[in-house]
């Protein structure tokens, strides 16, 4: 009798224990879960740009993708399926895509209506101007490997109509231009040689884009990516410089044909339905354009006053320049952040964070937590629901709940975001958004029509 009762017990402990850590565990995610989609839902209106779209009949509940996401909480399970909590910050990894057993997951484009201020771009990457492609992060996706990915596809793209068409142009007409050297263009260019075309690169500023423009050893995070004239690159983590260094070995190996220091200001097609390209040097003629000119524009100022003292900056790249100062950063969102932190971690400064929500909403995992443990430790200070009203030689002036507060300063960093080049691309005719596409068939329509009637 005892002999059954302690198999019984023993029985019910080994099916028992697991059983309730299991269910302690489920219970747990599911709050989490909730956690975040409360969260996804107080930040956003819902995903701005990519993101992944779960096929439910297919997902089995597996968490792989929820687990491999570098930003987080962008997935969550919620009654045994995946589902989207945190849309707006996915910035197109793909990896829950890559990761899920049963391919429930595809990466698509925010619905129209939340992508309106995006150039509307095909599959290809051809915007409403045909011969007039968009690459890299000016297309609404981020990431280096995206750029290098699209910016190969283009040419791809381009060189297959070439050699359908069997057009002769002369010789002063190039197969393609590129503006921009960005990780987009780059990976254009390298894919231009290697298909053998006729082309040219325009770069108004150094070669490596934003990837140039990132704080001094900043450790780039990037997925293996197949890279024109070179292979599969693999490495995953590595230093700003050292990428740099890579893709100046891979251009120097080939005939680069590249004008740094030139900014394209105008594109128009003549009557040959060729572009007509000028810059601030000279004038060129192309069949294609791919325009790979990243999102970062320049720089959105806050108009405060005295925001034109050379103490003012809204770039960030030798934080260990500056050593005992009493520096402000101003934003919220990543670059903000990482500035500020790469700053407090220099001997003697004292960092002010000034950011005018209550808190940070939509920044990277893993700053969130960085920032949290350098508050934890007093590296620096946050005020939030702050702004500038003024700059001075050697003070700021913030207003801090309506109430105005001064702050000894010796450098300020504003990381307000960029203007993207939306009013360019406009002049160019690329239609924004479905709005300006119905527009845009309706004056061809429109158009067509007076034709038929004059002629
Ligand atoms: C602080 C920071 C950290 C980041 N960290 C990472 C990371 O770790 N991993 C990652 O994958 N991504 C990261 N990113 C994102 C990544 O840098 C971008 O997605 C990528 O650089 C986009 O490449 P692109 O070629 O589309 O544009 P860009 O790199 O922005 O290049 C565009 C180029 O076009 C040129 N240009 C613009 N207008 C003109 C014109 N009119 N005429 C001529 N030239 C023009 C610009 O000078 C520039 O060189 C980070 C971004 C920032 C801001």
């Amino acid at each position: 009798m005892s002999e059954s009762f302690i198999t019984y017990a023993v029985t019910l402990i080994v099916v028992l224990i697991p059983l309730i850590v299991y269910v302690t565990r489920q219970k747990r995610r599911a709050r989490a879960a909730h956690d975040a989609l409360r969260r996804g839902q107080l930040y956003s209106e819902g995903p701005k740009a990519q993101h992944p779209h779960i096929d439910t009949t297919y997902c089995i509940g597996c968490q792989s993708c929820t687990s491999v996401c570098p930003e987080g909480d962008v997935l969550a399970m919620l009654g045994g399926k995946a589902v989207i909590v945190n849309g707006y910050k996915c910035i197109g990894h793909g990896l829950c895509a890559d990761a899920c057993p049963v391919g429930a997951i595809t990466m698509v484009m925010a619905a129209p209506a939340m992508g309106a201020d995006m150039p509307y771009i095909t599959p290809e990457y051809e915007t409403s101007v045909p011969g007039l492609f968009i690459a890299g992060e000016l297309g609404g996706l981020a990431l280096i490997k995206n750029a290098v990915n699209q910016g190969r596809d283009c040419v791809e793209t381009i060189a297959r109509r070439l050699s359908a068409s069997n057009t002769r142009r002369p010789e002063d007409v190039f197969d393609v231009l590129i503006v921009g050297a960005g990780p987009a263009g780059i990976s254009a260019s390298l894919q231009a040689i290697e298909c053998k075309l006729h082309y040219i690169t325009i770069e108004r500023d150094e070669i490596g884009g934003t990837v140039s423009k990132y704080p001094r050893q900043k450790l780039v995070m990037t997925s293996p990516v197949q890279f024109p004239m070179y292979g599969k690159f693999n490495k995953t983590e590595l230093s700003k410089e050292d990428l740099l260094a890579f893709w100046h070995k891979v251009l120097g190996r080939t005939d680069f044909n590249v004008r740094t220091g030139q900014s394209v200001e105008t594109i128009s097609k003549d009557s040959d339905g060729v572009f007509e390209i000028t810059t601030t040097g000279a004038r060129y003629r192309a069949a294609h354009v791919i325009l790979a000119l990243g999102r970062t524009g320049t720089p959105r100022k806050l108009g405060v006053k005295g925001e034109d003292l050379p103490k003012v900056m809204y770039r960030l790249i030798e934080a260990d320049h500056y050593v005992n100062k009493k520096i402000l950063v101003v934003g919220g969102g990543d670059s903000a952040i990482e500035a500020a932190m790469g700053l407090a971690h220099q001997v003697g400064n004292q960092v002010t964070l000034s950011y005018r929500k209550d808190s940070f909403s939509r920044i990277k995992e893993r700053n969130a937590q960085r920032i949290q443990d350098c508050i934890r430790r007093s590296m620096l200070r946050v005020i939030f629901n702050s702004t500038p009203v003024e700059f001075t030689p050697d003070s700021v002036i913030l207003e801090v709940n309506g109430k105005l507060q001064t702050l000894a300063n010796d450098y300020v960093w504003i990381f307000a975001g960029g203007t993207p080049p939306n009013a360019f691309l406009k002049s160019v005719g690329v239609a924004f958004g479905p709005q300006d596409i119905t527009l845009q068939a309706s004056l061809e329509a429109h158009q067509q029509q007076e034709q038929r009637h004059t002629s």
